[in-house]
């Protein structure tokens, strides 16, 4: 009986392939152009009108005041309460466009989808719902010109990477500095999708390739999506998209300046668009059209992916139901979180279809420059390093306490689906406190930040007073992998790293030496062992012991006029 509903499905969703096929040539999108947001709306806007099948949906601000994000779906429920909540329950697909509006492909893709979908005879309403953003970030989109991918072939026009704030939105999943992050974790949460992905064009080296994909690191992945991802969905795309003539390949990021040196799989950390949806294990791609291909068959090939990603999930729907179940039960489970994945030298094999690297003299320059002869291709094997170990582990704690004055932190938790407990009376708890003791910064903005790439945390265990409006969050609940890739302080995108704790890194009380002078004496009797450790290291250092500042900084620093909360994280653990 399961196997006959089975088959149905498998021809009901063939029916989409075959009949979308008939009519690409119909759609006013398949050429070299694309819609600009306005125009995009309006469009979408009249397919809600003219179709029961398509909503479009106001789900908030944008980086442009006035101008929204949208969501569109397709084959929601009546209204939009029971859409949402259809979404949530049942097995959804969410797709990002223009997160990088130079990049539109994904924008055609799912106007050419959304009209091949109004156009089906019947649908059957237990398939899965199909959302997407039309154009994520609106600012970007505002900005057009025919120059800003000054490698890309097409289209004729199209938006800028950067948001009104100059930002790149893939890089802002975990810091939320835009508008836009905030409304797409409301979007995310509203739906939780099952599957994701996040549309692009690549820039680097010439290959023959028109359709690369990204997926999540294996090794971070929960075992029961790493089993159905790599197992079987992956393969199975593979050989689905070979069917309409589209050699699928993972993005080809090249060890050294061509890919014959070997490829690497890319680190999907949490910043980016695909990395913060894995951390809610979903099921994250992103794709990147080959930017030398023209836009038309780069809108084919995305299109082509989305439509055969539907169809996989309509007949694994169950599967995957599945393993997002066991991986939220392993997420439970984990007794340590693991993070900073560096990639080994163990490589394996990959058949790649490239262009042969040769030698050109430039007339301009006079200069020798590299270059990819497309009469020349080829197809051989190169190695592939995807292979990461993560080389730090925290203990995961039971809870965590946000002090209540880090109202910024604590509303993007809330956006973000964490549940938590806020204390309405004072309490004294035994907890790990987090002590910055090192830490450098870039010498330049990286997205608006100077970020922490090194620092050393210690986690003292002590008694603590907490206050009313402090949070308590417990860590067994789901979410809790995105809880801890932003509360763990060394984590690579935690809100320590992306400079929300600055303020907490500097003294703001001093002392004046010739007073200070004065109290050394009842100090360190009133202090045996400070006074044992000062007199060794006067001993030990001879630098220490000719210098008063030194000498006199050391006593203040370990004395009761010290401040108790200089480099202290406003971040608890309670085991
Ligand atoms: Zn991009």
């Amino acid at each position: 009986m399961y196997y006959l509903y089975l088959m149905m499905r498998v021809v009901f969703s063939l029916l989409i392939i075959s009949t979308g096929l008939s009519l690409w040539a119909q759609s006013k999108w398949t050429g070299n152009t694309s819609p600009d947001y306005y125009r995009l709306i309006d469009e979408l806007k009249r397919m809600d009108k003219e179709s029961p099948l398509v909503s479009l949906y106001n789900m908030g601000p944008s980086d442009v005041p006035g101008l929204p994000i949208y969501v569109c779906v397709i084959n929601g429920a009546e209204d939009s309460t029971a859409t949402f909540l259809k979404a949530r329950k049942g097995t959804t697909l969410l797709f990002n466009n223009a997160i990088h509006p130079g990049e539109p492909d994904g924008i055609n893709a799912c106007l050419i989808y959304t009209e091949n979908y109004m156009r089906l005879d019947s649908i059957n309403p237990n398939d899965p719902v199909v959302a997407f953003i039309p154009a994520y970030n609106v600012g970007g989109m505002l900005t057009r010109s025919a120059t800003s991918r000054a490698n890309q072939n097409g289209p004729e026009l199209y938006g800028f990477r950067g948001n009104a704030q100059n930002l790149d939105l893939n890089r802002d999943f975990t810091k939320m500095d835009s508008e836009n992050a905030r409304t797409f974790a409301k979007i995310f949460h509203a739906l939780n999708p099952d599957v994701f992905v996040d549309n692009h064009v690549s820039n680097g080296a010439d290959y023959q390739y028109t359709l690369t994909y990204i997926s999540s690191l294996r090794e971070r992945m929960a075992p029961s999506l790493r089993k159905l991802i790599y197992g079987s969905m992956l393969p199975q795309l593979t050989q689905a998209l070979k069917k309409s003539k589209w050699d699928l390949f993972p993005y080809v990021e090249t060890v050294k300046e061509t890919p014959d040196s070997g490829i690497y799989q890319f680190n999907d950390l949490p910043r980016y668009a695909m990395g913060y949806a894995s951390l809610f294990n979903v099921i994250s791609f992103t794709v990147e059209t080959h930017m030398l291909k023209p836009f038309p068959n780069r809108v084919k090939a995305t299109h082509d992916f989305l439509n055969e990603l539907v169809k996989w999930t309509v007949v694994h729907a169950a599967q995957i139901e599945l393993a997002r179940e066991k991986a939220h039960e392993w997420e439970g489970s984990q007794r340590y979180f693991r993070f900073n994945y560096s990639r080994t030298s163990a490589a394996d094999s990959i058949q790649f279809k490239g262009f042969t690297a040769v030698r050109d003299t430039n007339d301009i320059t006079g200069l020798s420059h590299l270059t990819y002869d497309r009469n020349l291709p080829y197809q051989k094997s190169i190695p592939f390093y995807r292979t990461y170990v993560p080389l730090d582990s925290v203990e995961i704690p039971q809870f965590y306490i946000v002090r209540g004055q880090e109202h910024r932190i604590i509303e993007q938790l809330k956006a973000n689906n964490i549940l938590f407990e806020v204390l309405s009376q004072e309490k004294t708890l035994d907890v790990n406190a987090q002590f910055v003791r090192s830490f450098d910064a870039i010498s330049k903005p990286y997205e608006g930040h100077y970020l922490h790439p090194t620092k050393a945390i210690e986690k003292v265990s002590m008694k603590m007073n907490f206050r009313p409006g402090d949070v308590l969050i417990p860590t067994n609940q789901n979410g809790s992998l995105f809880l801890h890739a932003v509360l763990q302080p060394m984590c690579e995108d935690s809100y320590f790293t992306w400079n929300y704790f600055d303020s907490y890194l500097q003294e703001k009380e001093y002392f004046s030496n010739y007073v200070f002078v004065e109290k050394l004496r009842s100090i360190l009797q009133a202090n045996p062992e400070l006074r044992q450790a000062y007199e060794a290291k006067k001993a030990a250092d001879k630098e220490f012991a000719t210098s008063e500042w030194q000498q006199l900084y050391f006593i203040y620093q370990n004395s009761a006029y010290f401040e108790p909360s200089y480099m202290l994280l406003p971040v608890y653990e309670l085991k």
